[in-house]
């Protein structure tokens, strides 16, 4: 395929917004093409070279983006700067500069692998001299660009492509394109990549073997797997009932999910809840997985907890996110902040997948092939069948430094179901109980200018939650308390590339704030209480025509949640779910009457 029909493409989706649109265009542009084009067209399309789990940055920086275009275009780097003042965007201002120029007369040559390689080389290009070597390979490219081409080209390697293909969108067109489009196909295919997490994978076996060849993707160790999710009932009566009056309860350990591969020999690799890869950062799980877990290769799950190693005690997670992220000082944190792996489920084992089995005997099989050590253990469990024990079990883990409890089912049917979030895990928390309501991750969709102190920099955000039916970010609150200067003063640089001058087509908000993001990054967040607005657009015209959700009193808790992407963050149904809980509370039934107080 030649690079200009993508670049085509691209320009399409730019002008919709509307799901079923983006579907055609998609379906359009992937049916005619087979592995390995077909992948590399996934891939780019999402902004990205390879599976996100592979951590292949395509980016480049701005800078030296504009040395490429200025040799690219034989145009002086000075110009370039003035016109992408003007354009707002240095892809914008290639194709400007591109279609000013004498066409070649054979038409556009690039083709996408070509294209595809191109970029390969300039995300692998490491070391001394890289740096030309990339602004090299970029202006080459571009001197051989249309107009179209350049601005997209340019706009992969900047990380602002900007046409909105997530993944839903392509598992939806995929089912279109190579199977026949039913609920049963689209199924089919997102079980597919929820083991996998791999959409050019999936795509390519689709396109090769059919959707019955999608039995064939299966775990493998080295490839996270997408987590199972947890839905949440606002008190352990509920959960119960929910549960079918039985159910296995563990503490719900408050730190960072882990997703461990264990091959049989090599290095164990750790995946992060948003599936990055984290090896590095925990070197001592590293080390004692292969020490802890026999039958391998292994998969299995666990939160990562720092710990007093003393007393096994836990300690808050605040002190586990320093470790997050970190490049340094590997080898000092380790000492300072000593963390235990508190293993909860087996998704692999012996090399054969566990996890279609149900929940009790995957608990079994993983206090069977786990010796614990000191930093990987199991998570403490008790199996309950009323609400007395629920209640004595959950305070048990809130003493022992948890933050409630998770019930897992014991029916038959209860698999492990990579990438759903469903009532066979239940969350149940300390601030339930303390009648307020659970926190909020939500989505950075907007910046408010800050005033007086913060001046210069942004004062409050505009957060958003996701509803993954309607593919769209909810505004729900505007938040600037909570915030220390540091962090206010860290913010516009980690949130620099979601900029944007327009709202963004996937973002649905009555507020306009200073400056538009893409959603990006993901913010924890109390409040008081959620009530009903006509500004947010959270679960809007679900519990009143016209009127959506919001927090009031919102304030950030100070936990940036970079272990989860913004279509991790909460969802509306949840946000629904939390307003209704609230209701419920404030029920009279619940409420001690002047009868009660008075006997
Ligand atoms: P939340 O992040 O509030 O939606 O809660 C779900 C998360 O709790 C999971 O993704 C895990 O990271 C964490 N967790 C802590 N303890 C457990 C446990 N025993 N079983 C499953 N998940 C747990």
């Amino acid at each position: 395929m030649k690079f200009a029909e993508l670049a085509s493409a691209y320009e399409k989706l730019e002008g919709t917004h509307k799901r079923s649109e983006m579907r055609a265009i998609l379906v359009d542009l992937i049916r005619p093409l087979r592995p390995p084009e077909l992948a590399e067209v996934i891939y780019l399309s999402q902004g990205m070279l390879r599976p996100e789990f592979e951590g292949v940055e395509l980016g480049m920086a701005d800078s030296l983006a504009r040395r490429s275009v200025a040799e690219g275009t034989h145009t002086e780097e000075r110009r370039v700067a003035e016109k992408v003042k003007a354009s707002g965007d240095l892809g914008t201002t290639t194709s400007e500069l591109l279609s000013g120029r004498p066409s070649s007369g054979s038409g556009p040559s690039l083709t996408v692998s070509a294209a595809y390689s191109a970029l390969t080389r300039i995300a692998e290009a490491k070391g001394v001299g890289s740096q030309e070597a990339k602004i090299q390979v970029l202006a080459d490219l571009i001197s051989r660009a249309t107009a179209i081409e350049g601005k997209f080209l340019v706009r992969l390697v900047l990380g602002t492509l900007r046409v909105g293909v997530r993944e839903m969108s392509i598992l939806d067109a995929l089912a279109v394109a190579f199977a026949d489009g039913s609920k049963e196909a689209r199924a089919k295919v997102e079980g597919a990549f929820n083991l996998s997490s791999d959409l050019g994978l999936v795509a390519s076996v689709l396109a090769e073997k059919g959707l019955d060849g999608l039995r064939s993707v299966t775990l493998e160790v080295g490839r996270p797997i997408r987590p199972m999710l947890a839905e949440r009932e606002p008190n352990l009566h509920d959960v119960l009932e929910r549960m079918g009056g039985t159910a296995a309860l563990e503490y719900k350990y408050d730190g960072l999910r882990v997703q461990a591969h264990i091959p049989k020999s090599g290095p164990v690799r750790l995946f992060s809840r948003r599936l990055e890869e984290i090896s590095s950062q925990f070197p001592e799980l590293v080390d004692e997985l292969p020490k802890a877990v026999h039958r391998t290769p292994a998969i299995i799950e666990g939160e990562c907890v720092p710990i007093e190693l003393d007393t096994g005690e836990i300690r808050p997670f605040q002190e586990v996110s320093r470790r997050r992220g970190r490049k340094y000082d590997l080898e000092r944190l380790q000492e300072e902040v000593p963390v235990c792996l508190f293993t909860f489920d087996v998704l692999l084992s012996d090399g054969e997948p566990v996890y279609e089995r149900p929940f009790p005997e995957r608990r079994a099989l993983l206090e069977k092939i786990l010796r614990p050590t000191e930093r990987v253990r199991v998570a403490v469990q008790t199996i309950v069948h009323d609400e007395a024990a629920a209640t004595k079990f959950f305070e048990e883990a809130v003493a022992a430094g948890g933050e409630g409890v998770m019930a897992k089912s014991l029916k038959p049917g209860s698999s492990y179901r990579a990438g759903a979030r469903g009532f066979w895990w239940i969350k149940y928390k300390r601030e339930y109980t303390a009648g307020l309501a659970d926190s909020i991750d939500g989505v950075v969709v907007g910046g408010f200018l800050g005033r007086g102190r913060r001046a210069g920099a942004y004062g409050a955000f505009l957060l958003a939650v996701y509803d993954p039916k309607r593919d769209r970010f909810e505004s729900f609150c505007k938040v600037g308390t909570g915030f220390d200067d540091a962090l206010l003063a860290e913010m516009p640089k980690r949130l620099h590339r979601f900029e944007t001058d327009e709202p963004p087509p996937e973002v649905d908000t009555g507020l306009v704030p200073d400056r538009w993001m893409r959603p990006g990054l993901v913010l924890e967040v109390r409040g008081a209480e959620l009530t009903l607005s006509p500004i947010h657009r959270a679960a809007f015209g679900a519990v009143r025509p016209e009127a959506g959700l919001a927090l009031r009193f919102p304030r950030f808790t100070g936990r940036i949640r970079d272990d989860r992407s913004p279509t991790d963050a909460t969802t509306s149904k949840e946000l629904l779910e939390l307003y209704r809980s609230q209701v419920r509370q404030a029920t009279p039934t619940e409420q001690p009457t002047e009868g009660d107080t008075a006997s």
